[in-house]
This record gives structure tokens, sequence and C-alpha cells, in this order.
């Protein structure tokens, strides 16, 4: 018989051994801390996600159970070259090792390459998917290609220096100018 299993309560060894997946959607405003990051409505957006579970030396005394996830969503940013709405896709193709509780995924973390985590038979996809895709949000969002020319940039290089984001300060040096 074939284990069904739920993406908010997951027995994560079960899902190993059955070698089981599961895909779905979660809409973008139903997980919080990922909608605040946004910069426009999320209303209508959606995270894609797949999981599947994996069993490694299975004839082991203890096998080593992972699992694979995949993630994208589009989150509405303001690009910040331009200032103009930006959607920013968001990508995550992960593996991760179960381990049997947080102390050991913490001792171990530094030589393992993949992530770990501990394991549980409640685990929480959903949260684990948001907390994977806050990590992928660029700190500084921009258009590959601004879509219009960055306004005020044309015509005095000045500008162009106060519009750039490295420069914290090239807005005072033009409020002097100004002055002068
Ligand atoms: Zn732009």
């Amino acid at each position: 018989m074939k284990r069904q299993f739920s993406a908010e309560r997951l027995d994560v060894r079960a899902f190993a051994e059955d070698a089981a997946e599961l895909a779905g959607s979660i809409p973008l405003g139903s997980l919080q801390r990922l909608a605040a990051e946004a910069r426009g409505p999320v209303e209508g957006r959606q995270v894609d996600w797949s999981a599947q579970g994996e069993l490694r030396n299975a004839g082991h005394v203890q096998p080593d159970v992972w699992l694979h996830l995949q993630a994208q969503a589009l989150l509405p940013m303001t690009c910040q070259r331009c200032l103009e709405p930006v959607d920013v896709p968001l990508e995550v193709d992960r593996a991760f090792r179960f381990v049997a509780d947080e102390d050991t995924a913490a001792a171990e973390d530094d030589e393992a390459e993949e992530d770990l985590l501990a394991i549980s038979r409640t685990f929480d996809l959903p949260a684990l998917i948001e907390d994977e895709l806050l990590m992928e949000v660029p700190v500084v969002p921009r258009h590959d290609v601004c879509p219009h020319a960055v306004p005020l940039s044309v015509a005095d290089p000045g500008f162009e220096e106060a519009a750039a984001p490295e420069h914290p300060f090239a807005g005072l040096r033009v409020l002097k100018t100004d002055r002068s």
C-alpha cells in the first residue's frame, strides 16, 4: 500500500524510504515572511515547488535520509537602478540530509557540503521552502536591462552620480553644489 504524505506534516524518513515525490503551489501571500519582501501586489502570485525523498545506503544500519527540493517564484520588487517595478525570479534547487537532531546537525554542519536538518515525522515543508526562497531574495534587486533610460542620467553627469545607489553621499554632494 502506498503511503500518503502531507507537505505540512511530512514524515521525512518514510518519504525517503518510499522515494516519494510531492509537488504543489503555494499562494505567495500565504508565505508572510516572503510576502513582506515584496514591493508590489502578491495577489495571484504563487510559489511552485516539488520535493523528492531519497534513501542512500539503504542496506546500512543507519541509512541516509535525503530530501531534494526545487522551488521557484517571481517576487515583485523595485529595481534599484531605475526605481520601476521588477519581477525578481527566485529559484531554489537544493539537497538536504536529515540527521538525528539539531545538535547533530550543528556538529556536522561545518564538514558537510550539503545542508543538514533535524529529522522529524511532522516536518513543515512549506516553512523550509519559504526559508530557502528568502535566502535568494537579492539585497539590490535590478532589471537585467532596465525598460526605460534611468531618469535624469542623460543631461548632467552629476545627476547620474546622484541617482546611483552605490554612492549614498552623492546626494549630499549635489545639495552642496546647488547652494554654492
Ligand atoms: Zn530597472
